[in-house]
């Protein structure tokens, strides 16, 4: 077997020890140095330029080294029919949920402000308010946005979600598809998204739907930059519409030097590491994926591109 490793932003080192450990004989070759391209079977990307998977004939099987695959579907020269399977991964799921919780944690205990008192030297006591009073609602009921809630809830905001289809959770309000949009942001001082970027989600967080939010509402996107219109974002945070924005993705990444997020005084942001693949973590599902096409078997978490996630 020979596998393709593509990435821009992953150890190709690590990762090729990590397989090799478990199976020897797999070959690993780093685009671009690529070799007889027709005898790669498997390839492991992450942002893979366009056209690069069209140049391997006999590709069996596209695995993400992600758990989201919109950077594999952003290519329309996407050789059609090759399997896309996403990482499932407990390790990012942990870190996201983490991420979430840390964000809620800081706005609910106005770390943002007491970032800029401590700037102006000013010892100044701020109203509390206690996570029950602070509804939560999360765009994406899946994997990460499940876990999410769970960690939300135990520590004691009330959590709303929002997903494509109609889901039960216990202890978290569920709602649904374009008619539970509405409710659903009128009971979220935190909104939290953790969609998929899909065509159907691209821009979904633009003026209209921050017009809908409790007024002083904050966000926290750990999803992708392309699910704000961030032109709208900055227009919102002027008015006092949101009060402010923790955001760890970017239409542009990395963000732009001169960008207005870097400097604005109620977005904080982190260069997209709310969840980071670790191979040590995340190898496991790809060799039992390269075993399974070995074999013939189905893959695991392969994704329907119909849908885009
Ligand atoms: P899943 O595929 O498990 O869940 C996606 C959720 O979004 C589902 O609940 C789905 O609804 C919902 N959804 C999809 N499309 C729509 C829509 N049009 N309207 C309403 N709801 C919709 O994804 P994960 O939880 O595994 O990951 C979510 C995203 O997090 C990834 O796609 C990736 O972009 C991002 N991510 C970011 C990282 C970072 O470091 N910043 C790290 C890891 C992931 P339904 O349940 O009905 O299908």
């Amino acid at each position: 077997m020979t596998l393709v490793f593509i990435s821009q932003s992953d150890d190709p080192a690590l990762w090729t020890r990590m397989l090799q450990a478990a199976i020897p004989e797999l070959e690993v070759r780093v685009w671009p140095e690529v070799g007889e391209a027709a005898d790669v079977d498997v390839a492991l990307v992450w942002k893979p330029p366009r056209g690069a998977l069209r140049e391997f004939p006999n590709l069996r099987l596209i695995a993400s080294l992600g758990m989201g695959v919109d950077h594999i579907f952003a290519d329309p020269e996407l050789p059609a029919g090759v399997p896309v399977a996403r990482l499932v991964d407990e390790d990012i799921t942990v870190q996201m949920a983490e991420y979430v919780a840390l964000g809620a944690l800081y706005f609910l205990r106005r770390l943002d402000e007491y970032e800029d008192l401590q700037r102006q030297r000013s010892w100044r006591r701020l109203a509390p308010t206690t996570a029950s009073a602070c509804p939560v609602g999360i765009l994406g009921l899946g994997v990460i946005g499940t876990r999410a809630a769970a960690l939300l809830r135990a520590i004691g905001f009330p959590v709303a979600g929002w997903s494509r289809t109609e889901k039960r959770l216990e202890g978290v309000a569920c709602f649904h598809g374009e008619d539970g949009l509405d409710p659903f942001l009128a009971r979220s001082n935190l909104l939290v998204c953790l969609l998929p970027l899909t065509p159907g989600t691209e821009g979904l967080i633009d003026a209209g739907l921050l017009a809908r939010l409790p007024r002083g509402a904050c966000l926290i996107n750990c999803a992708r930059g392309g699910h704000v219109v961030e032109a709208d974002l900055l227009a919102a945070l002027h008015s006092g519409q949101l009060h402010g924005a923790l955001l760890d993705v970017f239409r542009d990444e990395p963000l732009p030097a001169d960008h207005p997020f870097w400097t604005h005084p109620r977005v904080r942001l982190t260069p997209h590491i709310a969840g980071v693949t670790r191979p040590e973590a995340a190898a496991a599902q790809v060799v039992e994926n390269i075993r399974r096409v070995r074999a013939g078997e189905p893959v695991l978490n392969r994704v329907d591109p119909a849908r885009g996630y």
